[in-house]
């Protein structure tokens, strides 16, 4: 954009230059509209201003571990979304994602040298807490950071809901269905240790492939270095169609309804006045354990078996909130979504309609500016792990303003 200096050249596509490709308002609203929901998404759920240490073990909110308080070989420690924008706003942060059953534990005992400035009197530990790797910004089976400067495979990263660590999709023993056919995984070490949950798999999971494949061999090919070609490949069969696959890689039918009898309702089986245990039941049914991360649809947790024996067992496996569809990082997500839903609306799309196209072609150039430094200002915050507080953002409206008036003077000769 600073190329206007030049004089002679339209600025940028702020001329509105016909051989640059057209992008359409609509199209760059809606992609930022994408961004905002997923952000949205994340952190609506969460209290911005208050520590959440007041509401106790919060069932479920967006976290963060901070490496500069607490870092790796110091105890593990969780702070919520206000502390990490108001008592390690310069700090070096371990985005979290969402975590459940977590109490904030910002200056607590844990911090040798920090006072939460926003709830200064808590208790020293909070003993409900559970911790992992990704407190010290690990994570998945290989125990690597994310993103991971040394790995070129692009790869998406699936958290489990039982564990909720995040794993890389080609370290789960089974290519993952595409993103959009599951709605939840379980990972390996976790149906190890809920095993009963094989006996759900033939009727409740989605279908997967296996790749036989372990993490030596992909060592080895990451030293060959994958061309792109096999990693489209590769992406191209584990998607579009889940029938057609590599030699190396062997199918699974176990989730296909195979068996007529498999179908059977359970009411028509009851005969006497015990209730039913839909879980014996289905292990009396053929069920394949495997050593793979297993991947689960929309809903499938109230189908779990809720009778006393069930019950009493997830509570000894403690996993209870598998037959809580409330526990779902989906339901937090449209929580967030819906909280701020209201008090949002589009001005931008309100004016849209009334303007003629030079207003609109100006409009665009004028986000696209915005966008492009933004994001270029916001990468600064990335690069060095801090976290953007409101006023980095009202300093940048500012600056960019101000900017923005100085570039106007220069260009009114293009532009009007
Ligand atoms: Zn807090
Ligand atoms: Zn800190
Ligand atoms: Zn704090
Ligand atoms: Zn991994
Ligand atoms: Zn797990
Ligand atoms: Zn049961």
């Amino acid at each position: 954009m600073e190329a206007a200096a030049g004089g002679a050249e339209p600025a940028g596509g702020c001329a509105g230059a016909p051989e640059e490709p057209v992008v359409s308002l609509a199209d760059v609203l809606a992609e930022n509209e994408e961004l905002e929901k997923e952000a949205r998404a994340v952190l609506g759920g969460s209290d911005h201003e208050r520590c959440s240490y007041s509401q106790g073990a919060v069932k479920r909110q967006a976290l963060y571990a901070c490496s500069t308080c607490t870092p790796p070989g110091e105890e593990p420690a969780g702070i919520c979304l206000a502390c990490s924008y108001e008592c390690h706003g310069t700090h070096k942060l371990f985005e979290l994602y969402t975590k459940r059953n977590f109490r904030c534990d910002c200056g607590n005992s844990k911090f040798k040298n920090l006072q939460c400035k926003l709830f200064p009197e808590k208790g020293k530990v909070n003993s409900g807490n559970k911790y992992n790797h990704n407190f010290y910004g690990l994570y998945c089976v290989c125990e690597r950071p994310y993103p991971d400067p040394e790995d070129e495979i692009p790869d998406e990263m699936i958290q489990c809901i039982v564990c909720e660590d995040w794993f890389h999709g080609r370290h789960l023993g089974t290519v993952p269905p595409e993103s959009g056919d599951f709605h939840e995984m379980v990972c390996q070490t976790c149906m190890n240790s809920c095993a009963f949950l094989w006996a759900y798999t033939s009727q409740l999971a989605v279908p997967t492939v296996t790749k036989v494949k372990s993490l030596e061999d992909e060592k080895i090919v990451l030293n060959v270095k994958e061309s792109e070609e096999q990693k489209r490949e590769i992406k191209k069969e584990s998607g579009d169609h889940p029938g057609k696959i590599k030699e190396e890689e062997q199918v699974e039918q176990f989730n296909e309804p195979s068996t007529s009898s498999g179908s059977k309702c359970p009411e028509t089986v009851l005969k006497s006045d015990e209730p039913v245990c839909k879980l014996r039941e289905l292990q009396t049914m053929q069920s394949l354990k495997k050593d793979t991360a297993t991947f689960w649809p929309s809903n499938w947790r109230s189908k779990l078996c809720t009778c006393k024996d069930c019950l009493k067992m997830y509570s000894e496996l403690d996993v209870q909130f598998l037959i809580d569809e409330c526990d779902t990082v989906l339901a937090y997500e449209n929580k967030g979504t819906s909280d701020q839903e209201t008090d949002r609306r589009d001005p931008l799309m309100d004016t849209l309609n009334s303007m003629n196209r030079v207003q609109q072609v100006e409009l665009i150039c004028e986000y696209n500016d915005l966008k492009t430094e933004l994001t270029e200002y916001l990468r600064r915050f990335a690069d060095d792990g801090t976290v953007v507080k409101r006023e980095d953002i009202q300093q940048f409206f500012e600056e960019f303003q101000s900017r923005k008036r100085r570039r106007t003077n220069r260009m009114q000769y293009y532009c009007s």
